[in-house]
């Protein structure tokens, strides 16, 4: 069916395609197109180039089958541990030795795109010069082969072994094409002489007919005495001898025949040059046609032979990524992986290959990593903006695609074991087009990977929550990583710059707290990038924004005003100490109690419960304490859970619900957050607060 509709909808041959393999998708590492385009690996987020990207670092490719084959490896990761051991074994032994790879290279450099040229021929567009390209091409295939047989490597020598030097093509078309073809098949002087018989009898007779006319051309301007004459061809005319009107006085009457008036010369012709012509043009014509039809039947018996061809074009490519990976490998010191079927994940001085790359004033700073089944499988990473978390846990991410690819990894050492899939929640990725926030794509991302991942998976959740409130966004933030931690039992990192959870780790034994480290002196932050045990307590937000180039005025009222806050919030938690404790108690994982948000939103995110019936309002009292209140009456509330109780030592006003209000909730109650635009939720949201105003 496939078929079908490529040559319905193609329109040309489909002859190079010679066979059909299967793909299972569980040879392969599954990675998403949010994490692809979030891990850069073959393109920039930003701009959408190469450069900048995975594939651009590991590209040293000589061939374009070479440079494809790389794109497709670091699409698709393998899972098959032997696989991976086989390319990392070829990998290895051009790593260590540098005159092979030059060797491999110089070779490599001379070939062509074979499959564009297996293309052409199938498709019959195939002109001399591509015949020659493909001589050219197939001319260096003994030397790679004998290159990799002789390299030591055993994945080398067997591909060394099973390649098809071709070399009856390359006679084929050295035999027959000559070495400098014009670009039209049809027009001749691609056969070289020699080739065929009837087609040298035939450049004789051409060859000769041009001779006698040269000679006539002499002769006749001796006879004349007119040295300007001459003898010329056009289309129309044929060949004419032509005499300029000067001269033509001393053209004895009656030599010639007259043919053509120009304004400045006269054109004849004479039976005899009537007769060469008739046989030059017929010699011409015929060698045209034979030269076509002797360069189609080449093209037709290379085409019987594609497969072979295109075989060969796989096993070039193959050798071409080995040395394109060896020779990035050996560049920028990477190390061989150590790779496991086991669970724990290990590694000692990791950097981000791309980052490093790119760095030129300053040295990249290697971070280790430490994922273990028991007592470390998850990664909670505080720390303020431009802190280096991003970085970090993409690090972490790529070491893994690398390895699976076969090239070897940033780092000192590292133990890794097969991931089958890779799940990223990273920054901001609004589908507007798709219609969706960039809340609800974060969302719609982590439904995918609680549905999806399996204990072997790499989970990669950068900030989490940040497109909703504070509370609200922590709360996510601390269920699903809860989530993560109980039931996936993968390896994850998560980065976030609510360091309130941190206390995540005395509740979850499989999480540790990390931190990127900054050092303050005076009113400054030096940002160290270096990945320290134990949480931040700050997130610097404000510090960036000053570092962003943000007024002054701004900044000093920023920090007023935090202080401000932070003051608020901390009493908010004194005075009313007793309610908060016993809330974080009750939900055992709630967020730590002193937050340096808002109070508003600190309290708000206290006792939700998950419930969605109660609706706690918070008024920040003169004292700068927090006084919740109730939007219901104290029947509606959730018993049992500290909810009464706190409402009580806040001196809650209680009464009858309003039906106003029931309202409001029935319709907050049946939204359908998930299956709703934007626009749509702002339509809602409007309405829900015109209603409210007139409570
Ligand atoms: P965060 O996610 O904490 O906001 P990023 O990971 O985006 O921070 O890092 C900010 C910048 O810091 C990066 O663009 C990079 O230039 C630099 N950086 C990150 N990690 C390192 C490192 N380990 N060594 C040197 N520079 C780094």
């Amino acid at each position: 069916m496939l078929i079908a509709y490529l040559s319905e909808t193609q329109k040309r041959s489909l002859g190079q395609l010679t066979q059909i393999s299967s793909y299972e998708p569980g040879q392969f590492m599954v990675l998403d197109p949010f994490t692809r385009r979030n891990l850069e690996l073959v393109e920039t987020v930003r701009e959408r180039s190469k450069r900048g990207s995975l594939l651009w670092l590991l590209d040293r490719t000589e061939t374009s089958m070479g440079a494809r084959l790389l794109r497709r490896w670091i699409d698709k990761p393998l899972l098959q541990r032997s696989r991976i051991e086989d390319r990392l074994e070829a990998v290895d032994h051009l790593y260590n030795q540098y005159i092979l790879r030059e060797d491999l290279r110089m070779a490599l450099k001379e070939i062509y795109d074979l499959e564009r040229l297996v293309g052409r021929i199938a498709f019959g567009s195939a002109n001399g010069r591509d015949m020659n390209a493909l001589k050219l091409s197939l001319r260096q295939v003994p030397a790679l082969k004998q290159l990799c047989g002789d390299s030591g490597s055993a994945t080398l020598r067997s591909l060394a072994e099973a390649t098809d030097v071709c070399e009856d093509l390359c006679s084929l078309i050295e035999d027959a094409v000559a070495d400098d073809p014009p670009v039209s098949v049809r027009d001749g002087g691609i056969i070289k002489p020699g080739y065929h018989e009837r087609l040298d009898e035939l450049r004789e007779a051409s060859t000769n007919g041009k001779r006698w006319i040269a000679e006539l051309e002499a002769r006749e301007r001796v006879a004349t005495g007119i040295k300007s004459l001459k003898i010329g061809y056009n289309k129309v005319f044929g060949y004419y001898i032509e005499v300029t009107k000067s001269n033509l006085s001393s053209l004895p009457e009656g030599r010639y025949e007259r043919k053509q008036t120009l304004a400045n010369a006269e054109r004849f012709v004479t039976p005899e040059l009537k007769e060469k012509e008739g046989l030059i043009l017929e010699a011409q014509e015929k060698m045209v046609d034979l030269e076509y039809a002797l360069f189609t039947e080449l093209r037709e018996k290379l085409n019987a032979q594609i497969a072979r061809l295109q075989k060969l074009a796989e096993n070039i490519a193959e050798i071409d990524v080995y040395q394109s990976l060896a020779a990035v490998s050996a560049e920028h010191r990477f190390v061989k992986p150590e790779l496991s079927d086991g669970y724990d994940l290990m590694v000692e001085g990791g950097r981000h290959p791309v980052v490093e790359a790119v760095m030129k004033d300053s040295a990249f700073i290697a971070n280790g990593t430490e994922l273990k089944k028991e007592g470390s499988s998850i990664l909670l990473i505080t720390g303020p903006n431009m802190a280096g978390k991003s970085t970090y846990m993409r690090q972490v991410a790529l070491l893994s695609i690398m390895a699976q690819i076969g090239c070897f990894v940033p780092a000192e050492r590292a133990a890794l074991p097969l991931v089958d899939r890779i799940f990223t929640r990273i920054g901001a990725a609004d589908d507007l087009i798709g219609g969706q926030s960039t809340f609800m794509v974060e969302m719609a991302d982590i439904q995918v990977m609680t549905e999806k991942a399996t204990p072997r998976s790499l989970i990669i959740i950068d900030e989490l929550g940040r497109g909703t409130s504070t509370s609200e966004g922590m709360a996510i933030a601390q269920a699903v990583i809860e989530y993560v931690h109980d039931h996936i039992g993968c390896k994850a990192l998560v980065s976030t710059h609510f360091h309130e959870l941190a206390h995540l780790s005395e509740s979850l034994p499989g999480l540790r707290n990390f931190s990127m480290a900054v050092q303050e002196s005076g009113d400054k932050v030096h940002f160290l990038r270096k990945l320290i045990p134990g949480a931040a307590d700050s997130s610097y937000g404000i510090y960036c924004a000053r570092l962003a180039g943000l007024p002054g005025s701004i900044i000093d009222r920023a920090y007023g005003l935090l202080q401000g806050l932070e003051q608020a919030s901390l009493s908010a938690v004194v005075g009313k100490g007793g309610v908060q404790t016993a809330a974080a108690e009750e939900a055992r994982k709630l967020p730590h109690p002193v937050s340096k948000e808002s109070p508003a939103e600190f309290a708000s995110g206290l006792p939700g419960h998950g419930g969605g019936e109660i609706i706690n309002d918070t008024v920040l009292q003169d004292d700068g304490g927090v006084v919740q209140l109730s939007i219901f009456g104290e029947d509606e509330m959730r018993p049992g859970k500290g909810t009464d109780d706190a409402m009580k030592t806040s001196g809650v006003r209680a009464g009858a619900p309003d039906p106003r209000m029931k309202e409001i909730m029935d319709a907050l109650k049946s939204v359908d957050v998930m299956n709703m635009t934007p626009l749509q939720a702002m339509q809602l949201l409007n309405e829900l607060k015109q209603k409210a105003n007139r409570l």
